[in-house]
């Protein structure tokens, strides 16, 4: 007699392994029978038709918010994600000093798109400190494992106040208590820190996440109070900007305090090295006796754009400015004007409002093969066929035009 038998799924078992069909026994909460099992269990679960497969582990989310206050935190664990790692790319909720709650879920929602008021409505704030915050997230009872990090936007903006927001430099002294705090909050049970170097995260009024310009002296002092406790990851997001140098400090970091650092890696026009040149800058610094992670993106990051969410490909014309602060009845009345979308169509866009962002608008104005629209049935691997570029060029018109 088994505690748990579940009954002819198809194991897919995560070692890379053909997939097969089999039953599966766990007693005492440890797998003790897998193919023919024939003795029954105390609960059986008939798992024909189904995948048997281990919970995934999804390292990068940003639940921060949700997680005070959703039990089962959907959709991931409807998905069979059965641990999530949060606080992420330097964005989350703790340490925070009672003036900021508005400021850090404007940060949030900037970074990461996340309702706002969403946010404001499902948080009750009953910590400051970071360990405030674990002991709150412990207060809830919980479908699925969490995991959470300490975000230096939140920590600079806790320590350096307005300074800190605005990416200034910090003072010797600031970097001490910033360091501090992440010691205390490792110690409390973070498994990490995280930060962002990427003109891509920033908050509703466009500020860059704070510490993405962060110097060597902040990282590294920050990345020795990690060495001191022994145990956590240095999690980041970044442009590789050639004066950064990431490979150089990451690789002496790491080196230093003997702990992996995480950075995602991607293929993207914002990214100034390709995939290949981070791969093998990674594996150059790993045989010098670095232990640089890199956490691939298995799928394009996507942006949902319509006319009333945060972005969309027209938003730099002139003609929708002038329109952007009307009501949407009003809009849509405009837009279906043959008149006002010959106008809008024939304008250039106007130029990025800092040098920076050219590339992100490049790629919400003009990447019409990057562009898909989302309907029914949509393609999660679309062909370039499916894109706003191949519908517009079967239908013989320009790709702005289709959109
Ligand atoms: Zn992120």
């Amino acid at each position: 007699m088994h505690d748990l038998v579940i009954r002819g799924g198809t194991v897919v078992d995560g070692t890379g392994a053909p997939r097969f069909v089999a039953d599966v026994a766990v007693d005492g909460g440890i797998i003790t029978a897998m193919g023919q099992i024939s003795a029954s269990g105390r609960e059986e679960i008939d798992a024909s038709g189904k995948i048997v497969a281990p919970g995934f582990v999804d390292i990068h989310t940003h639940y921060d918010g949700q997680a005070t206050w959703d039990s089962e935190m959907g959709p991931s664990s409807w998905h069979g994600v059965t641990t999530v790692v949060m606080g992420n790319c330097g964005v989350g909720f703790a340490p925070a000093k009672k003036d900021k709650h508005d400021w850090l879920i404007g940060l949030m929602e900037g970074v990461e798109d996340i309702p706002g008021t969403a946010l404001a409505e499902g948080m009750k704030w009953d910590w400051e400190s970071f360990p405030d915050y674990l002991d709150a997230l412990e207060r809830l009872p919980r479908t699925i494992d969490i995991g959470t990090q300490v975000p230096h936007g939140a920590l600079r903006a806790f320590v350096m106040g307005q300074r800190g927001a605005d990416n200034e430099e910090p003072t010797e002294a600031d970097i001490a208590e910033m360091a501090r705090l992440v010691e205390e909050g490792l110690r409390a049970g973070a498994l990490g820190f995280s930060t962002s170097r990427t003109v891509l995260h920033k908050s509703i009024d466009g500020e860059l996440v704070p510490g993405t310009t962060a110097t060597e002296p902040e990282l590294v002092g920050i990345g020795r109070a990690m060495g001191k406790v022994g145990h956590g990851v240095f999690e980041l997001t970044t442009d590789f900007l050639e004066e950064w140098d990431e490979f150089g400090w990451m690789g002496r970091l790491s080196r230093e305090t003997g702990l992996p650092i995480a950075f995602t890696m991607l293929q993207s026009p914002i990214k100034q090295m390709p995939w290949t040149e981070q791969m093998a800058a990674m594996c150059n610094a790993n045989d010098n006796g670095a232990n640089l992670v890199a956490a691939i993106g298995l799928r394009g990051i996507g942006v949902i754009m319509n006319w009333r969410g945060t972005v969309h490909p027209f938003m730099r014309k002139p003609s929708w400015q002038k329109i952007a602060g009307l009501s949407w009845d009003e809009q849509k009345a405009k837009l279906s004007d043959p008149a006002f979308k010959a106008a809008m169509l024939a304008e250039d866009n106007l130029p990025p409002p800092s040098p920076d962002m050219a590339p992100f608008f490049m790629l919400v104005t003009a990447a019409w093969a990057m562009q898909f629209p989302l309907g029914d049935g949509f393609s999660y691997e679309p062909t370039r066929e499916e894109s706003v570029f191949g519908f517009a060029q079967a239908a013989g018109k320009e790709s702005a035009e289709y959109a």
